[in-house]
């Protein structure tokens, strides 16, 4: 084994698979924090970077607050950078607002007018333009209503921001519908284009390179998605590692042009890379 200098290891499908942990995950990621720095770099904005961090450690890793990174995270980080405090009307859950709060936002909790208007679902203009942002992550509680009000921002002229755009997420026995899907709907109704914060994308990755301040070369990315996770550390020179707990089989792997350095069943089997 090649030590490396650090080790991006994504969570869904690679650590936990649900409410479950993949077997050996724990025993693995802290055979890699013995010799090198590990970051936890997820997709998922459900949970705040705290509540990650204390799931992690309730499974035996080792790790705080600030080795986790969500898209949650990195978008809120990204528009107080580029844009300042912001007014945001989220559609996610508890840990995006959470994370958009902590960066210094202010949520907009969206308007109650149109919902008993007899019907016509109330008006999109000018007079609903109160978010700078409309932020979209995974939110199992979305509804027609928070559609509707994402809409009557963005056509009033708030931007689209998605913290990613995974069109699955994998659970226990199967998947659910990812952030992607709910993105797509707001794309659809507005006919335009989402700016999107998560891995592949620069945000995340250029969020992970700042937090680690090494080269690209010396950190090794670990995940179960080809089109998120290794495309990414692909493009940034990273070495790149998929595990086949997640959304990928061997078929999807050999059909696809994207092609990490190596393929192993589960991360488990880190210490044989
Ligand atoms: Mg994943």
């Amino acid at each position: 084994m090649i030590l490396m200098e650090a080790y991006i290891l994504d969570l869904d499908g690679v650590i936990f698979r649900g409410s479950e942990v993949i077997a050996g995950a724990p025993d693995a990621v802290n055979r890699l924090l013995d010799s090198a720095r590990v970051v936890f770099l997820t997709n998922n904005s459900t949970q705040s970077r705290g509540a990650v961090a204390a799931r992690l450690n309730a499974s035996g890793i080792r790790c705080t607050e600030g080795d986790v990174i969500t898209a949650g995270y990195a978008a809120a980080v990204y528009i107080r950078k580029r844009y300042g405090a912001q007014k945001i009307y989220p559609i996610g859950e508890a840990g995006l607002i959470h994370e958009l709060k902590a960066e210094g936002h202010e949520i907009d909790p969206g308007r109650d007018e149109g919902r008993d208007d007899g019907g016509d679902g109330g008006r999109c203009g000018d007079e609903d333009a109160v978010a700078d942002f409309v932020v979209v992550g995974l939110d199992r509680d979305f509804t027609y209503e928070k559609l509707r009000i994402g809409l009557c921002n963005i056509l009033a002229g708030s931007g689209l921001i998605a913290t990613n755009t995974d069109p699955v997420l994998p659970v226990e026995h199967g998947f659910l519908p990812g952030a992607g899907a709910i993105v797509r709907a707001l794309e659809t109704a507005s006919g335009r284009s989402a700016f999107v914060i998560g891995k592949p994308n620069p945000p995340m990755m250029d969020a992970v390179i700042d937090h680690l301040g090494l080269p690209a070369h010396e950190c090794t990315l670990v995940g179960d998605r080809l089109d998120t996770d290794i495309l990414a550390g692909s493009r940034y020179g990273m070495k790149t590692v998929l595990v086949l707990t997640g959304v990928e089989t061997p078929e999807s792997v050999s059909q696809s042009r994207i092609k990490p350095d190596a393929v192993i069943g589960s991360i488990a089997e880190m210490q044989e890379i």
